[in-house]
């Protein structure tokens, strides 16, 4: 998807992110429009703490709706941790498919590498047993020459 073909937001929308442990949702309460950009402001709801997180997100080049700035973060805990990272979604499936493709792909490469250690040690051992048995052939031709 590129960024003419993503869904423009409404005030009053829902847009939804993974966050640790779940997928997190956010009101749309505001727009931005600017010349060749429009910035959505968003209310959080996943918060604990008395004031909800406010950000600012738009659309980046692949049509994926990214965090930009937040607009009342807390300077002695700062929360913008929690929205960086992963784009934000019309829907919790996509939000949860998105971070199901990308820790499959990690967990394949972690896989892929386990292989790579697996085949090398596995020469290693090859190559001990040989070199053992040619010194065990030595040992006995010493001990036939004595
Ligand atoms: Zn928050």
């Amino acid at each position: 998807m590129n960024k003419s073909e993503a869904k423009p937001l409404k005030i009053g929308d829902k847009i939804y992110k993974y966050l640790l442990g779940g997928v997190g949702s956010y009101d749309v309460i505001g727009k931005r429009e600017y010349q060749d950009n429009i910035q959505y402001h968003l209310r959080c709801n996943n918060c604990n703490h008395p004031e909800p997180c406010e950000l600012l997100i738009t659309l980046n080049d692949y049509g994926q709706y990214v965090y930009v700035a937040m607009l009342n973060d807390d300077e002695d805990e700062p929360q913008y941790s929690w929205h960086t990272g992963e784009p934000f979604f019309l829907t919790k499936q996509e939000a949860i498919i998105q971070k199901g493709n990308e820790s499959i792909k990690w967990q394949r490469d972690g896989v892929e590498k386990l292989r790579d250690r697996l085949k090398g040690a596995e020469e290693k051992l090859k190559e001990m047993k040989i070199y053992i048995e040619s010194v065990n052939e030595e040992l006995k031709i010493d001990r036939r020459d004595e």
